[in-house]
């Protein structure tokens, strides 16, 4: 019964475009009615008819520790009382970048601003800015938020609704975004040389999660590195879901790879709005007001944000044995999806990394976009319907990635296995 949702949904159409403030929500491409939440606890989600649902979201990503994790909340309720906003600098923002920066390897600067669209587009600005280039290499399938340059051959919400071409986007911003299809180190090396001198930046999610997740191969982003270090083009690591997720310092410190600039979103806010771009002095130092790469926010810094932020950080960092205890859980959970669909005899593939893991119904390996695309993903549209009803909670497309909480229990695990056993045999 989802009675309130589909009232809330119809009555939410009248005053917000589609009914939804963010695209992907809407369902619009798995069909049904988006679920209106009314709150969340741990691994769970409640929603406006009193449902429970097992997450497999978690708010895209920040909820490592699961929803309303009590010291987040209680930071927040504590901190409310002086102010939500001061327009000014506050010793919690130092706290916050001290942390992050004895975090994270290879970041001697830092920024915050309010969402991983603005960490990645000021990431790009500082990059233009730094090497006087203005073109960018970015990857089919990746998704950096949705500032213009990023709207080319883009994942999520993007790939999910199959927009080629996004009005809006000038066709001279479009033009300095040049596409690589992910895992391709060839096609990289051919678009450097024909655009010799001319590259700012090579951004990428260093483990793709915006086409279902999507490890890079072995030696690819060694690769980038050494062709950025070779042609002086900055090499930027989006790490909006890997971040802090991946391991304490992300994909840097798992795949052991330095990137001259990187991104944080929504991890680093325990659920607030908050995103941060940082890296090496030498290119960090040319951001106003140190120097002329112009980048500002009102709220940037928000002390409800630093404070929720802070707390979910330390927590990680004081308590390694959460990324083992993640690892753990994904690992089983792959273990257990793995043998309900070998036994279904339906073609899949499960990529899995970390706490990171997505499945498509293939029988070609899932490597980069074209290969994400060409899936039966109208398959994974039932089999998130038939999920959804049995009460769990996994992204609507194809084209994001399942998140896991530490908040999981093993039986919710095996819930999810058994409801999936049901789910393949109601669909296929
Ligand atoms: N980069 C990546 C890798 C993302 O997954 C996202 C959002 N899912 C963004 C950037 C943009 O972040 P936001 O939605 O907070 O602007």
């Amino acid at each position: 019964m989802i009675e309130k949702s589909i009232a809330l949904f119809n009555r939410a159409q009248h005053s917000i475009p589609g009914g939804v403030n963010s695209p992907v929500r809407a369902f619009k491409s798995v069909g049904g009615t988006p679920i209106f939440m009314k709150s969340a606890k741990g691994a769970y989600l409640f929603d406006a008819d009193g449902n429970r649902y097992i997450d497999y979201i978690n708010s895209w990503g920040p909820m490592i520790l699961g929803h309303a994790y009590e010291p987040v909340v209680k930071a927040i309720q504590d901190y409310a009382q002086y102010s939500t906003s001061f327009g000014a600098p506050t010793e919690l923002e130092i706290e916050m970048a001290e942390l992050i920066i004895s975090m994270v390897p290879n970041v001697d600067l830092i920024r915050m601003v309010s969402s991983g669209t603005e960490a990645c587009m000021s990431a790009i600005r500082l990059a233009r800015g730094y090497t006087g280039r203005n073109k960018i290499i970015k990857f089919e399938g990746c998704y950096h938020g949705h500032a213009d340059s990023f709207l080319v051959k883009a994942g999520s919400g993007v790939a999910t609704f199959n927009i080629q071409t996004v009005p809006g986007v000038t066709a001279g911003v479009a033009n300095d975004t040049l596409t690589c299809a992910y895992n391709d180190l060839d096609a990289v090396k051919q678009l450097v040389t024909e655009h010799h001198n001319e590259i700012a930046a090579i951004i990428i999610e260093p483990v793709a999660g915006n086409m279902g997740c999507i490890l890079p191969h072995e030696g690819f982003l060694e690769g980038l590195r050494s062709i950025c270090d070779q042609q002086g083009i900055v090499f930027i690591m989006d790490e909006v879901m890997t971040g802090f997720r991946l391991a304490p310092g992300g994909a840097q410190e798992r795949l052991k790879v330095k990137a001259d600039l990187v991104t944080y979103g929504k991890v680093i806010g325990g659920g607030m709005p908050v995103g941060a771009f940082g890296g090496k002095r030498e290119i960090m130092q040319h951001i106003s007001p140190l120097g002329n790469v112009y980048q500002a926010g009102t709220l940037s810094g928000n002390p409800l944000a630093m404070i929720a932020g802070y707390m979910m950080l330390k927590t990680l960092k004081e308590n390694p044995a959460i990324y083992k205890q993640l690892d753990e859980s994904t690992n089983y959970l792959r273990k257990g999806l793995n043998d309900v669909l070998k036994a279904s005899g339906t073609a899949y593939v499960i990529n899995q990394l970390g706490s990171m893991i997505s499945i498509h119904f293939s029988e070609h390996p899932i490597v980069n976009f074209s290969s994400a695309a060409a899936a039966n993903n109208e398959l994974f549209k039932k089999f998130f319907h038939a999920m959804l009803k049995r009460g769990v909670y996994l992204p609507p497309s194809a084209f994001e990635t399942w998140f896991l909480c530490s908040a999981l229990t093993k039986e919710d695990l095996d819930v999810t296995i058994q409801k999936a056993k049901e789910s393949l045999q109601e669909i296929l």
